[in-house]
């Protein structure tokens, strides 16, 4: 795990005294951590509880029911879905971020179940994510909105479960400070950053370079249009992006993954989460999405994680650290698979991941500024108003017209964020005009 603290049972579980695996945890931090009784049932939040990841953390955590108790579920304003999973997982508190949405809830639930507590806004979700009978926190909001909820886990010292990689990408230096700062366990949940974690050496403490790592193979199918003829990639449509050939996900990461803006992100993501330098970090593309990344060292070896691809698995191996739980998902069949293939990634093809790389080396809110902008070009195609290629161009426009700043506070990360998506809704607006859609 990466962060600030390992609970005494679990860490005495763990195959090797050195297995602590935070990510930039410094070595004092470490003695001065307390050894406490675990609870016998670990407390869960689901923040996301209605999208793909939050589906497939209900499903692991069904599966263990001995082990984890669901303490709150929260979504945006899916009323419906959430009505369900409180009728079958009995949460103690339900939070709809839309206020209008928690009351049809509430108007629905209370009459049976007046026991399950209703909230709503951000004060909700970010109330659900510190609360004293949680112990773990699944970050799988999905973007900016993720990020308030995410820290205020951090803040409560929780086992935080990480999907959410863009609370990362915007502020990797105040999240990462915040967990060291309050003890937190960060995991990750992604299946990329779960593999590399899983293929690190137990102690990164001193940095890469002492812990013999060389570099980071962070793998990328390619999506839908690796092979696709680059004068038709303008015309392609919101359902052909979000057909991802290998993985089942939500509507944004399915389109971040067709720009190859989710590797991009997930670059950025990799850098905080293993202090590396963006230069450390090769993107391979593995079209088969059975290899999840790898671990290059200085003695040529090449560590791997292998599986399926169904987030269950790094879901339940985030949640069961430094053990190993049943997710319910088929074991790889190597003799189906048959073959293994790498390609390097064409940047031609795919502006978004060298604009990710430059502004990652950019530094400072210029992550803040590529998210915050991606966000809002990506809801434009999705809402058909922007073409698929335009989306590249406006990240580009927002990243050259938004200066980028210290990411000295949220306030200041937060300020930038709220610059870019006026920017990048003025380029939206500017690509429709010359468009004739307006
Ligand atoms: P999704 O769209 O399926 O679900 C998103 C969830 O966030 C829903 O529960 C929704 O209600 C909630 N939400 C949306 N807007 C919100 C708001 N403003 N306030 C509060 N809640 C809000 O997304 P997903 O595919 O499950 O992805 C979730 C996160 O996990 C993303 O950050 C994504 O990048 C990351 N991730 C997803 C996968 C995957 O396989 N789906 C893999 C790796 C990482
Ligand atoms: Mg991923």
């Amino acid at each position: 795990m990466i962060g600030g603290r390992s609970r005494a049972s679990r860490a005495s579980d763990t195959c090797s005294p050195g297995r602590t695996p935070k990510c930039g945890e410094r070595s004092e931090e470490r003695k001065r951590r307390v050894p406490q009784e675990p609870p016998s049932v670990y407390g869960v939040t689901v923040l996301g509880a209605t999208g793909s990841i939050g589906v497939s953390t209900l499903d692991v955590l069904s599966r263990h029911p001995d082990r984890y108790r669901i303490v709150a579920l929260t979504a945006n304003n899916d009323v419906e879905r959430l009505y369900q999973q409180c009728l079958t997982h009995r949460p103690a508190y339900a939070v709809m971020a839309d206020a209008d949405a928690a009351q049809r809830l509430r108007s629905r639930l209370h009459p049976q179940h007046p026991d399950i507590e209703i909230l709503s806004g951000i004060t909700g979700l970010e109330t659900v994510a510190a609360l004293p009978q949680v112990d773990y926190v699944m970050a799988a909001i999905v973007g900016a909105a993720g990020l308030l909820p995410t820290l205020a886990a951090a803040r409560a010292g929780k086992r935080v479960m990480l999907a959410n990689k863009e609370a990362l990408v915007m502020a990797g230096q105040i999240f990462m400070d915040e967990i060291r700062r309050h003890n937190a366990e960060l995991l990750p949940v992604d299946s990329e950053h779960n593999a590399i974690f899983q293929s690190m050496p137990t102690d990164i403490t001193a940095g890469l370079d002492a812990a013999g790592v060389q570099r980071i193979l962070l793998t990328a199918s390619g999506g839908p249009f690796r092979t696709l003829a680059l004068s038709k990639l303008h015309d392609v449509t919101p359902d052909q992006a979000c057909a991802h050939p290998n993985w089942v996900m939500g509507r944004k990461i399915s389109v971040d993954s067709a720009t190859m803006m989710n590797k991009g992100l997930e670059v950025i993501e990799a850098c905080w989460l293993f202090n590396a330098t963006p230069e450390r970090i090769q993107v391979v593309l593995h079209p088969q999405s059975v290899v999840h990344s790898m671990v290059e060292y200085k003695d040529g070896s090449i560590l791997a994680q292998l599986g399926s691809p169904d987030m269950r698995t790094p879901i339940a191996y985030a949640l069961a650290w430094p053990q190993r739980i049943e997710s319910g998902v088929t074991p790889l069949n190597l003799f189906d698979i048959g073959r293994l293939d790498f390609e390097r990634p064409d940047m031609t093809r795919f502006p978004c991941l060298r604009l990710a790389y430059e502004a990652m080396q950019a530094g400072g809110t210029a992550a803040a500024i590529l998210n915050a902008a991606n966000e809002v070009a990506v809801a434009a195609f999705l809402a058909g108003k922007l073409k698929f290629t335009a989306i590249a161009t406006v990240i580009e426009s927002t990243l050259a017209n938004v200066s980028a700043h210290a990411a000295i506070s949220l306030e200041a990360v937060l300020a930038d964020d709220a610059l870019a998506r006026e920017s990048a809704q003025r380029s939206i607006a500017d690509a429709m005009q010359s468009r004739g859609t307006t």
